[in-house]
């Protein structure tokens, strides 16, 4: 996977952000604010400019810059944290021009310990932690058993949408929807929503790679 293979996923991202804008913020106005599909069309947008305006020759560049456009551009919690997630992948990556399906895996673990750093969420307190480290630990795992790129990230994909669904049963403890307590329950929490999209597109678009 190269630099194109990167921005391409950031490309998918941006495009799956505007068509799900709407029903991400309908997410976030049963437990939150109402802007998350806002501000993540937003950020992206931000992103897609700023990948236009620099060179970005490396995978590991495409996705530092990412996570610092979404950090100056986006307000709201979603903005640093997701931010924070692609710098730490990104610089996880290092400088070379090709990352394997390893170094992949090493760079979503990551970005996950970089959200945790930063928001202090654990697993269990219905947050996009808890779509991102099931989907994490799915990665790591395939590319342990040797799994093909295609079984890999379709396990990370899938854990990601099992991790969100799962926050529909459970009480939020961080961000926003913490202010409802117990009444943030039966509700899917925005953010690990966006998560799996997010990984989905990965998915997505690894299935278009020729070969
Ligand atoms: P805001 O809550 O500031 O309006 P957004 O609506 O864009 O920001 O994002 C809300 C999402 O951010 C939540 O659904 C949740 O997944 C995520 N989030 C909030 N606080 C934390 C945290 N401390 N750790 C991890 N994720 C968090
Ligand atoms: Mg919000």
């Amino acid at each position: 996977m190269d630099a194109g293979f990167f921005r391409a996923w950031i490309a998918e991202i941006a495009a799956v952000v505007e068509t799900q804008r709407d029903h991400l913020t309908q997410l976030d106005a049963a437990i939150g604010d109402a802007d998350h599909g806002i501000n993540l069309a937003r950020g992206f947008d931000a992103v897609e400019a700023a990948l236009a305006q620099a060179a970005t020759p490396t995978p590991g560049s495409v996705l530092v810059l990412t996570g610092s456009t979404l950090i100056s551009k986006v307000g709201g919690a979603s903005g640093p944290l997701y931010g924070t997630a692609f710098r730490q992948a990104g610089k996880t990556l290092g400088d070379v021009s090709e990352v394997d399906l390893g170094a992949l895996a090493g760079a979503l673990e990551a970005a996950l310990s970089g959200v945790q750093r930063l928001g202090a969420a654990r697993e269990g307190e219905k947050t996009m932690v808890d779509a991102l480290a099931p989907a994490a630990s799915a990665l790591s795992k395939a590319v342990a058993e040797g799994a093909s790129p295609g079984d890999a990230l379709a396990a990370l994909a899938d854990a990601a949408d099992a991790g969100a669904q799962a926050t529909i049963s459970m009480h939020a403890l961080k961000g926003r929807a913490s202010y409802l307590g117990p009444r943030s329950v039966g509700h899917e929490d925005p953010g690990a929503a966006s998560t799996a999209l997010i990984l989905r597109a990965l998915r997505d678009v690894a299935l278009r790679q020729p070969g």
